[in-house]
């Protein structure tokens, strides 16, 4: 079944203490929301991502650059209108409702509840209660409770969409969490088997053990970093200037070329398909479409870097070499790097541009052309 995970991040999140909310906070490297939609985004099953948040947080979707690997959507004043505003967006006929401050669910707990829904409408995971349960009042304990068929309930909740879609639109608005909703309107939901650490983090002490359970889960599985190589030539013409990584920079020739031929741009933009193993520039934008004719080579770049954050890698660094005899880059050096920073997302610490003649040998040499190499180191944490 085609499934949509919907991670919940609107809420204000005031137990877990700090000025940010929770979600918007740094464990081990990252948000708290960034690690949850690195969950959703690894798991085969999972589709399509839908992100809610608050409106007074779009700042965050838009400095993480989110939007490129979820679909946002703008959350109500209550948990129930935010999972409708996901609900509106999502387009699996199956949806995992997920808390965003649950940032350590292991993989085998969001099949397990997908495995449920092949026979069910309705499942969730959920812990049986093993401590003894006790009333208490002004310091002691006034009774013992049964904990017999109790269960702490735990996140991604996953329905049927059109069934929960129903269940939220006749709902009061006051349900603590989608089962509720699902229960008042009827649907019969499974319990599956829900994991330690799975939890969520509600106390400031919560932190601490969230970023443990993560640094252990990136022990157990090895980060995945890789480095991809991109080479590009473009031939001398007619022309008043050559763009370099993004500069126009004047001289007595242009470059020839179906987009605006930015040698450099191309070679890094091949460097970061190729350590995703996703073709070149030419398996993207096809030099045949007419549509690409002069386009910028940003195009190219931005499409690579978005791919890269789709399929969960970071950018780390680029490299780019440009060979030509003339024009001078040093003088403009800076000026690409601060470039390709920009459209690549990264530090500029982390862009490296820097160039060489070819001792007048070969077509660089004659000033037939300019050649650019380029690397790309990505990791996936
Ligand atoms: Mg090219």
């Amino acid at each position: 079944m085609q499934t949509t995970a919907i991670i919940v991040a609107a809420g204000r999140g005031r137990r877990a203490g700090g000025e940010t909310p929770k979600q918007w906070r740094r464990i081990a490297g990252r948000t708290v929301v960034e690690h949850t939609l690195a969950i959703f985004r690894a798991h085969p099953r999972v589709g399509d991502i839908v992100l809610v948040v608050a409106p007074e947080d779009q700042g965050h979707v838009q400095r993480l650059r989110l939007s490129d690997q979820a679909t946002i959507a703008i959350g109500g004043a209550t948990r129930s209108l935010s999972v409708l505003a996901g609900l509106d967006h999502a387009t699996g006929a199956a949806v995992l409702v997920h808390d965003a401050a649950r940032c350590c669910t292991p993989p085998e707990v969001i099949d397990r509840v997908l495995d449920a829904l092949a026979t069910t409408r309705g499942a969730a995971p959920a812990l049986p209660v093993s401590d003894a349960l006790w009333t208490g009042a002004g310091g002691k304990v006034t009774g013992i409770g049964d904990r017999n068929n109790l269960y702490r309930a735990q996140t991604p909740q996953g329905f049927h969409r059109e069934a929960i879609r129903a269940a939220h639109a006749g709902a009061d608005g006051t349900a603590a969490d989608d089962v509720a909703v699902a229960r008042a309107a009827g649907l019969d939901v499974a319990i599956v088997e829900g994991d330690e650490r799975n939890l969520k983090i509600t106390h400031p002490d919560d932190f601490a053990r969230a970023a443990q359970i993560l640094t252990a889960q990136h022990r157990e599985g090895a980060m995945d970093i890789r480095t991809g190589n991109g080479f590009d030539v473009h031939r001398f013409g007619p022309g008043d200037h050559v763009m370099l990584c993004g500069v126009a920079v004047p001289f007595d020739r242009g470059l020839q070329g179906h987009s605006d031929a930015d040698v450099g741009m191309h070679a890094v933009t091949d460097a970061i398909y190729g350590a995703l193993a996703e073709g070149d520039i030419g398996t993207h934008f096809p030099p045949s479409d007419p549509h690409w004719k002069g386009a910028p080579s940003e195009t190219f770049l931005a499409h690579a870097c978005a791919l890269a954050r789709t399929r969960g890698f970071e950018i780390t660094q680029v490299d780019c070499t440009l060979v030509c005899e003339a024009p001078k880059v040093g003088p403009h050096a800076t000026a690409m790097r601060a470039q390709m920073a920009r459209i690549t997302g990264l530090d500029a610490a982390r862009v490296s541009i820097k160039a060489t003649t070819s001792e007048r040998l070969g077509f660089t040499g004659r000033g037939e052309g300019i050649a650019a190499m380029a690397t790309a180191t990505l990791v996936k944490p």
